[in-house]
């Protein structure tokens, strides 16, 4: 076989308590959907034919030097504690170094059943792969740190879902690592704290060199999950499952489950099926990133020489990150409006804005893309109010010179839209794969006006409207 990964498999070496050795399960009629060829370029693989990519992206042919194990984590899920979740349908193969020099997980998800499956099949279908496979790439070129998409692969299986009978598919994601929240919690809920000081080396090393105590690992993750959040915020994302085992130590975006984004703006929105309370609309997920690190470091406390002090300065650092959180946001927001370097003081003039588009339930996306040209105004229900905050904005602006290029530079002109997503995904079970490569091609520019693609702009038409999301 042609194909060739650089495989250096960093965490199969930390040993059975990490870990269980678990080959991907073999699947009947393994086809090839997608393949990002730019990725695999980026990690040194060399890809090949689509027969034999589609084995290898199936799980059916185990590349040379691959090393396939189900990663051991527990979790918070919707708030209650599972001392035991892992990889129930993924297995990692390894690991390779890209060419930044940065070590890369490839996993396989929708691979099978492992020893962390319970009762599910192992397995996952088209529809999420797809999204997963058209969000996260979009994410990245929206430029949010997230896990990537390397391949998708039929497996010419079905699997059983509420919705019936459906094609079953894997997923080839690439992650800075899969370490998690939920990784530390395992560990410190079985108060093995030889496997816990193992971890946090190996945490350390891979992804904050510079951190020397468990309060340093916990500062480091609490300000890359401000900065990710605030972003989150800033596109109109919705992750869905905020669990502390999709808390990724990385900093990167992981588990593209029941996403979506928003259409109009407002702050509650929820989507996904089975978050029933709430607990992760839009506006909430400021607030349980930091709940999620606190069990963070709640995990973080056996590692400490002397826990009382630990736990005070653990303490100190849960308590910052909402004003962290704050202040990206106004970053974000700022950037939004035209402002390089968003002030206190400007607050307001972003609420206002805001305000006035959960008034006139104004579409998020398209009125911030609109709003240095002159049809913003027809998105506002009350234009008189729309034109006093834009006088009030005007006269700010005049110490902004680069305002317009910022703001074509914060705010997309495309997303991944619902219904779009949902739109695809219905072609793709069809058989029809032009509308995904369609997503994918105008999604990976999506600070650029494409004329030609203004369809893939447009807010939902009632009909179209996403109101639930499935995983
Ligand atoms: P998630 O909500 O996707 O983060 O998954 C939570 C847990 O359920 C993880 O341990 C997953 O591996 C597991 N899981 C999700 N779907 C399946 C499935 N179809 N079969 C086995 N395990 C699953
Ligand atoms: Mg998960
Ligand atoms: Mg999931």
């Amino acid at each position: 076989m042609s194909m060739h990964f650089p495989f250096d498999n960093s965490y199969a070496r930390l040993g059975a308590d990490f870990s269980a050795v678990q080959a991907p399960v073999k699947v009947s009629a393994p086809a090839l959907i997608a393949v990002n060829r730019p990725l695999a370029d980026e990690l040194g693989i060399t890809l090949g034919g689509d027969a034999d990519m589609a084995g290898v992206f199936a799980g059916n042919v185990l590349p040379d030097g691959a090393e396939p194990i189900a990663q051991a984590y527990a979790g918070h899920q919707f708030g209650g504690f599972s001392p035991q979740l892992g990889d129930g349908r993924a297995v990692l193969l390894g690991e390779v170094v890209d060419s930044a020099g940065l070590r890369r997980d490839i996993q396989l998800k929708g691979s099978g059943p492992t020893p962390f499956s319970r009762n599910g099949d192992g397995r996952a279908w088209l529809g999420p792969v797809l999204r997963e496979y058209v969000v996260s790439e979009a994410m990245h070129a929206m430029g949010i740190p997230t896990t990537r998409a390397l391949a998708a692969a039929v497996t010419g299986d079905a699997v059983h879902r509420q919705q019936g009978a459906l094609p079953g598919a894997v997923l080839t994601r690439v992650a800075a690592s899969h370490l998690r929240v939920g990784t530390f919690q395992f560990f410190a809920a079985r108060r093995d704290a030889d496997a816990l000081r193992q971890l946090f080396d190996y945490t350390c090393a891979r992804h904050y060199p510079g951190a020397q105590t468990p309060g340093d690992l916990l500062r480091e993750v609490i300000g890359r999950q401000a900065r990710l959040v605030a972003q989150w915020l800033g596109v109109g994302f919705i992750h869905g499952v905020m669990n502390t085992d999709n808390t990724a130590l990385s900093g990167e975006t992981i588990d593209y489950g029941p996403c979506a984004f928003l259409d109009v703006w407002h702050p509650q929105t929820v989507f996904s099926s089975i978050d029933r309370q709430g607990r992760y609309a839009y506006d909430n997920q400021a607030r349980i990133i930091v709940w999620n690190m606190a069990q963070f470091a709640s995990a973080l406390v056996p590692l400490a020489e002397d826990e009382d002090r630990a736990i005070a300065e653990f303490t100190e650092a849960v308590h910052a990150m909402p004003a962290m959180i704050d202040a990206e946001w106004l970053r974000v927001f700022g950037a939004k409006i035209g402002l390089a370097d968003a002030r206190e003081e400007d607050r307001a003039l972003i609420d206002d804005l805001l305000q006035l588009m959960q008034q006139s339930e104004a579409d998020f996306t398209n009125t911030f893309r609109a709003l240095p040209r002159p049809q913003a105004r027809a998105a506002f229900a009350d234009t008189a109010a729309f034109d006093a905050w834009e006088a009030r904005w005007q006269a700010r602006l005049e110490s902004e010179p680069d305002w317009r290029a910022h703001m074509d530079a914060a705010n997309p002109a495309f997303i991944p839209r619902n219904h779009r997503v949902e739109q695809m995904i219905e072609a793709a079970v069809d058989g029809d794969l032009a509308p995904f490569h369609r997503l994918m091609a105008v999604l990976s520019r999506p600070f650029e006006d494409q004329p030609d693609a203004q369809d893939l702009a447009l807010p939902p038409q009632p009909q179209e409207v996403v109101r639930e999301t499935f995983c």
